[in-house]
């Protein structure tokens, strides 16, 4: 059976250790680390992680400048916000919940974000960081991934790497971080071709591709370590909804040497390094 990496657990320590940095910078620079997350709509998943990004702010001593706009919010309404937010000193993060409703062009505004403030590293300023290799604000999600690796001491220079979905949100930025490493990285997308016998060769196996049970056991290779980002919501035949990753667990955790479990692998990871890229951001500014 394979071990578990348990996200919700490291998440919480790396809370309790950023809650306890905020106490002794925030008294040197007469303010705490501020956080602005901005919603558009009433998107109900969008409302729960808006509302847990916004209950760890308060954990750990972020104060929250979010605003939840509704649907009807026109572009230069949001782009005049961000603006605002870019000005506002006590704002060191901003976060665009992504999607947006259908008339907003998201990445014309991503554009807008202030790229010291983009806290989800979506700017090209920030990503362009990455390439190179610089510090930065990274994409949350794949940061999240590194870091769960590396609290369990799981090498990932050498190895075989495969990445499964090639979003500007998660893959592409996961493949950058898993080749800095050193890995010998692999993506796939919707158009390969046998992704199977790509998978098969995954020592470490990342999947973000948002469908349900698409990594089978006979995809997987004995022995690896499968990292399952996928957050999908099913519900069954008595319409009781869950949440799933993109991994058959049941069927592929006998096989691996590690694997995430969904919920309480990579959701909380992501929320930590949100709150850890705004804690960084304020250490520039103060
Ligand atoms: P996306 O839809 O933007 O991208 C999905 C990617 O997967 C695309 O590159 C697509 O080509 C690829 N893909 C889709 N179906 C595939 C298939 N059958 N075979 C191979 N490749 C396939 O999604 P995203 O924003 O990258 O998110 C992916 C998943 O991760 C979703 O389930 C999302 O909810 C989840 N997610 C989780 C977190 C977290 O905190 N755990 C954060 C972000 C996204």
């Amino acid at each position: 059976m394979a071990n578990l990496l348990d996200g919700k657990a490291t998440a919480e320590k790396i809370q309790a250790e950023l809650k306890a940095t905020i106490q002794t910078l925030a008294t040197k620079a007469g303010r705490p680390p501020g956080l602005a997350v901005l919603m558009v709509g009433d998107n109900p998943a969008s409302e729960v992680y808006v509302r847990n990004k916004e209950k760890a702010c308060t954990r750990v001593g972020i104060a929250s400048f979010g605003q939840h706009l509704p649907t009807a919010t026109t572009q230069t309404e949001l782009a005049e916000k961000i603006r605002g937010l870019n000005q506002n000193s006590q704002v060191d993060g901003i976060l665009l919940q992504l999607p947006l409703p259908n008339h907003l062009d998201a990445i014309a505004l991503l554009h807008q974000l202030d790229p010291s403030k983009d806290v989800d590293g979506l700017h090209p300023v920030n990503l362009g960081h990455l390439v190179r290799g610089e510090p930065g604000l990274r994409s949350c999600t794949p940061a999240g991934v590194m870091r769960l690796l590396a609290d369990y001491d799981i090498p990932v220079e050498g190895k075989d790497t495969v990445v499964v979905g090639a979003s500007i949100l998660v893959g592409k930025p996961m493949a950058l971080m898993l080749l800095e490493a050193e890995s010998t990285v692999s993506v796939a997308h919707i158009k390969t071709q046998n992704l199977a016998k790509l998978t098969r060769e995954a020592e470490i196996l990342v999947v973000a591709a948002g469908y349900p049970k698409l990594i089978t056991q006979d995809m997987v290779k004995p022995g690896a370590v499968v990292i399952d980002v996928g957050i999908n919501r099913i519900t069954n035949y008595e319409g009781k909804s869950r949440i799933v990753g993109d991994v058959d667990f049941s069927a592929v955790e006998p096989i691996a040497q590690y694997i995430t479990p969904v919920p309480g692998g990579i959701g909380p990871m992501t929320v930590a390094m949100l709150l850890q890229n705004t804690v960084w951001s304020y250490q520039q500014r103060i």
